[in-house]
């Protein structure tokens, strides 16, 4: 593209994506080697693992995001950035289809982005599983704009219930908090609605407060299937003595407006009223990657969550195109640190490549041929899973750590928060969690609906 400062002597590396597996690879990419571009609806890295903590305000939603042009202009050489959606990667001719999708459009909203090599890191969506009304009614928590949506429709439920006039059961089902999905996400979820219930909201609002309830729905016997049995017992209690419900072995059927119709473990059908639901089921691939996963080879392409990969990342069945974090499909879960280190490992490869190539004529004089001493060089990719933590409530977090070590409690709540703060991204992000976490603890969390 014409406005980026192109060398046409090097090849260029699009990048689809500003989650964690494009900037842990931008991050580490030596961009000396290489034309960068960098294609995503949202020009912020967001850190997911505190978004449900914005949802009630324990964090505010700007101090886990950082934007990506203070990644992309101090390169070594500038990263493009463009703000759009890709809808369409085109193999053959190593072109992709990038649109405008904001509320504002020039009178150029569809551009063509050529590329050498073309890195898939544009996460996953969530899965939906084809549930009648999930899409219109209930709020996802993904994104930056999906924590918000909930902060809102959850003040909302709050005044809506203490608007004079209401009948009983209308405020018992505007108080009613339904979280579908017992993975971290619908668990972190749900405790820091506790928290803002017990800590917040039983002050400001003590004649309806007592009346909220919160529900977990989950189709499996328990929750956290990915946790420890002693952590899922662990948290399990924990809910049970917050008087948090879980309905286990329940599948949503249906969403409507105002109630769920779900199937209890007895195969009965049951309607649930609700005023705010919140959908946690987990990922399916986005648009773009299950189009191209529909113009691969059946044979190598065959999962539906995302675009199988070879033991170098690279996209089974196309030349030059690499699949990272939630956008593949692998043998490890879909999580931030498996997507981060993906990118760093990325960035390692093209930074070899891009050296390689650059002394060619000294390996060739040396008697080597440049592409055998890349195959030496490169190495597959190896993961060391560094365990997994979640936030339960109450102060108290889980973790299941390397080694069979299975914690939880206050402790493991203050090891939780140590190593969030460690993650964040910059010094700036540090500071502003730390702050609002203070602010939240000398002055409380606010209450007002935007
Ligand atoms: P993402 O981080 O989702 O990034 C995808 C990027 O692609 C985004 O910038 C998006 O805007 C962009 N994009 C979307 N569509 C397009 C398109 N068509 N074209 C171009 N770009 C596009 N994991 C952990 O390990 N620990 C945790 O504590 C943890 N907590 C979590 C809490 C929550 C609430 C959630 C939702 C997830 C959590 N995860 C956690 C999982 C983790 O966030 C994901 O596994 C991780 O984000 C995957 O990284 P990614 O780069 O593949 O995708
Ligand atoms: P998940 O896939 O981990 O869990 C989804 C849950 O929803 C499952 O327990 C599933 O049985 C249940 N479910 C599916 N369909 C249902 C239905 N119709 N009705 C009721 N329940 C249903 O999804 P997630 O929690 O969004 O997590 C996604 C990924 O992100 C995972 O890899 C997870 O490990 C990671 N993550 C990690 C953390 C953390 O480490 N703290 C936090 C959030 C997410």
């Amino acid at each position: 593209p014409q406005q980026f400062d192109w060398d046409h002597s090097k090849k260029t590396i699009a990048i689809l994506g500003s989650g964690w597996a494009a900037t842990s690879l931008l991050k580490e990419l030596d961009t000396e080697h290489y034309n960068v571009i960098v294609v995503s609806p949202r020009n912020y890295f967001l850190f997911t693992p505190l978004l449900p903590s914005t949802t009630v305000g324990t964090v505010e939603l700007r101090s886990i995001m950082m934007p990506m042009r203070y990644i992309t202009r101090f390169k070594e050489r500038a990263v493009a950035f463009v703000e759009g959606v890709c809808n369409e990667i085109d193999t053959k001719n190593k072109i992709l289809v990038v649109e405008d999708n904001s509320e504002i459009v020039g009178e150029v909203s569809k551009q063509n982005i050529p590329y050498d090599y073309l890195v898939v890191a544009c996460g996953a969506e969530n899965a939906t599983f084809g549930i009648p009304g999930v899409k219109d009614y209930a709020c996802f928590l993904k994104e930056a704009w999906d924590a918000k949506k909930i902060r809102t429709r959850l003040m909302d439920c709050m005044e809506t219930a203490a608007f004079a006039g209401q009948t009983e059961k209308e405020v018992e089902r505007l108080l009613h908090m339904v979280v579908v999905g017992g993975g971290p996400t619908g668990v972190e979820y749900a405790a820091e609605l506790y928290d803002f219930l017990k800590e917040d909201l039983a002050s400001w609002y003590p004649e309806i407060a007592p009346k909220i309830k919160i529900t977990l729905v989950e189709a499996l016997p328990h929750v956290l299937p990915s946790f420890s049995k002693e952590l899922i017992t662990y948290t399990e209690k924990h809910f049970a003595e917050a008087k948090m419900s879980i309905l286990s072995n329940t599948m949503v059927k249906e969403v409507k407006q105002k109630e769920l119709v779900v199937q209890n473990p007895q195969k009965e059908i049951e309607h649930i009223p609700y005023g705010l639901l919140v959908w946690a089921t987990g990922n399916t691939a986005r648009p773009v990657v299950a189009d191209l996963i529909k113009k691969l080879s059946p044979a190598l392409q065959n999962q539906r969550r995302g675009l199988v990969v070879d033991e170098y990342l690279k996209v089974k069945g196309v030349d030059d195109v690499y699949a990272l974090g939630d956008a593949s499909a692998t043998k490890w879960a879909p999580t931030a640190q498996v997507a981060s280190k993906q990118g760093v490992y990325i960035a390692g490869i093209f930074n070899q490549l891009g050296r390689i190539n650059a002394d060619r004529h000294a390996i060739m004089a040396d008697g080597q041929d440049p592409n055998v001493v890349a195959a030496q060089r490169i190495k597959p990719f190896d993961y060391e899973h560094l365990g997994a933590l979640a936030y339960i409530g109450s102060d108290k977090a889980i973790a299941d750590l390397p080694g069979n070590v299975h914690i939880g409690g206050a402790l493991t709540f203050w090891f939780w928060r140590s190593a969030y703060l460690n993650n964040l991204f910059s010094l700036r992000n540090r500071v502003l969690v730390a702050f609002d976490w203070g602010k939240k603890s000398l002055f409380g969390r606010d209450i007002s609906r935007e």
